[in-house]
């Protein structure tokens, strides 16, 4: 891990709770990550720091994405809200090891985000598929509230589209009337899709859904080492 100065390169507001942003690395140019892995931004003159989790690939080393929700509106939400094309910011990366273990005895991947949650996946599930060209099931499962929160759409269709192993499974807890997929919470979804056989899970997002999904899943016999995850708060 070592201390990157990066500057905003691209601002992109999905819609009004998600933002994504890229940064063009200045000093060192070069940034090695595996996919999974976070940046630690630092956003306070007092060095306080909030964690971001890299949503593009590491195939490109020059710069990295972040998707952000700046609905919780504090000191990591204000300094990047505030942040101009251009400006600089420093970061510690490459951090964490919510990786995709090379190793893992698993026939089918099953990806399980809430909200934010679904920034590491992105990375996680393009480097698995473009890069690796993992032949295994991959399964997303991604808990929104509403269908004007969800954001990528079209990146999910792509990809669904160009790897039949692919599945995208959106899941919204205020679905309108006209939805046709799951509603509810994702572990509503998770109940009424048949459990795959032989398969690992990757949890991100809120501390209740990990909890509950983790739970879920002991329950039905998956053991403990074959369920990973990434607490955001
Ligand atoms: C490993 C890791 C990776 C992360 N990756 C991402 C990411 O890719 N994108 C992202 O948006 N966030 C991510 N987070 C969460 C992020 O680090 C901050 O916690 C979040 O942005 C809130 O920071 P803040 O300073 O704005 O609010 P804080 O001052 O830290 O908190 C303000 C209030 O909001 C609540 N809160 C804190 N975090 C959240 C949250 N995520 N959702 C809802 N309420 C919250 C707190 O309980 C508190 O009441 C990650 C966290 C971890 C630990």
């Amino acid at each position: 891990m070592h201390k990157y100065i990066a500057k905003l390169e691209e601002k992109l507001q999905h819609n009004v709770k998600y933002t994504q942003f890229s940064f063009e690395l200045i000093k060192p140019q070069h940034l090695e990550f595996q996919a999974g892995q976070y940046v630690s931004l630092k956003v306070s003159n007092k060095g306080e720091r909030r964690s971001y989790s890299i949503c593009s690939t590491p195939d490109n080393q020059h710069q990295f994405d972040l998707i952000l929700d700046l609905s919780p509106g504090g000191l990591g939400s204000q300094f990047l809200q505030q942040l101009e094309f251009g400006e600089e910011v420093e970061v510690l990366a490459p951090m964490g090891q919510f990786l995709v273990p090379e190793d893992l005895p698993a026939d089918h991947l099953v990806f399980v985000a809430t909200g934010s949650g679904i920034a590491p996946f992105k990375a996680m599930i393009e480097d698995q598929l473009r890069n690796k060209q993992d032949q295994r099931q991959i399964t997303l499962h991604w808990g929104m509230r509403h269908p004007e929160d969800l954001f990528w759409l079209d990146e999910w269709e792509k990809l669904d589209e160009t790897f039949i192993n692919f599945h995208f499974h959106p899941v919204l807890s205020q679905a309108p009337p006209a939805w046709t997929l799951c509603r509810g919470r994702v572990i509503d979804c998770l109940s009424i899709h048949a459990r795959p056989a032989n398969a690992a899970y990757f949890l991100c997002g809120n501390q209740t859904m990990i909890a509950d999904v983790s739970r879920l899943l002991i329950g039905q016999g998956v053991g403990k080492e074959l369920i990973l995850t990434e607490k955001f708060y």
